[in-house]
């Protein structure tokens, strides 16, 4: 069976960056499953539905056809064969509305089967396993993850970091909406605060802990 590491935390708090340092280092698949909210919103956005729209995005939500495409060790998806690519789910309105359109029940069950299926595209690409980050992946994707890791840093040095990304993101209000699950995530995971630790003093951390 794959090899798999869970990675869940706030926004901006390093979990792509440990991720995909993680998935070189082990040789396992990248699956950043925010992309894949991002990417949803980004075809709702694009279909002229708002978090509001619930019936509409119901009936919408069954014409998505979901693929994936693996470059290097990074898993993107694809929409109705069409690769997504990063600058079209980095908008201001993805970042404003996504973490309302991933709070809708139905947007994450269409997301279920597909986010497990990653295990599947790790295989068929000759990779160990995979490293999956998200806000559920220990808590309801992968329970029986091999390792469960929580990152976790400091609410104003996480707002700082995304500042110097250069990105204009309500970080603090996309984690009271995603608290539910950050909470649930958070039980039983291996705690890593990041608030002092540079990303290769946080990725040195977690190998130390993968490679025992
Ligand atoms: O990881 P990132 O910040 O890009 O995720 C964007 C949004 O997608 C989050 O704020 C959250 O609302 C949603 N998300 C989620 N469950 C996941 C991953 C992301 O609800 N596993």
């Amino acid at each position: 069976s794959p090899f798999i590491i869970a990675i869940d935390g706030g926004a901006a708090s390093g979990k792509s960056s440990t991720a995909r340092a993680l998935s070189e280092r082990f040789n396992l698949l990248h699956v950043d499953t925010g992309s894949f909210y991002r990417a949803i919103a980004a075809e709702l956005l694009r279909r002229k539905l708002t978090p509001d729209d619930l019936p509409a995005i119901r009936a919408a939500l069954p014409e998505i056809s979901l693929g994936t495409q693996v470059n290097g060790r990074t898993a993107h998806m694809k929409i109705g064969g069409r690769p997504i690519d990063t600058a079209e789910i980095r908008t201001p309105e993805v970042n404003a509305t996504v973490a309302r359109f991933a709070a809708i029940p139905e947007v994450r069950a269409a997301l279920l089967t597909y986010q497990r299926g990653q295990a599947d595209v790790a295989r068929a690409h000759d990779l160990r396993g995979l490293v999956m980050e998200g806000r559920d992946i220990g808590s309801v994707i992968f329970p029986d993850a091999d390792l469960r890791f929580f990152l976790d840093a400091d609410p104003v040095k996480r707002a700082e970091r995304r500042r110097k990304e250069g990105l204009m993101d309500k970080v603090a209000e996309r984690d009271v909406l995603d608290n539910i699950r950050l909470r649930e995530s958070a039980k039983g995971a291996i705690m890593i605060d990041s608030t002092n630790l540079d990303l290769p003093q946080v990725v040195e951390k977690i190998s130390g802990i993968v490679a025992e």
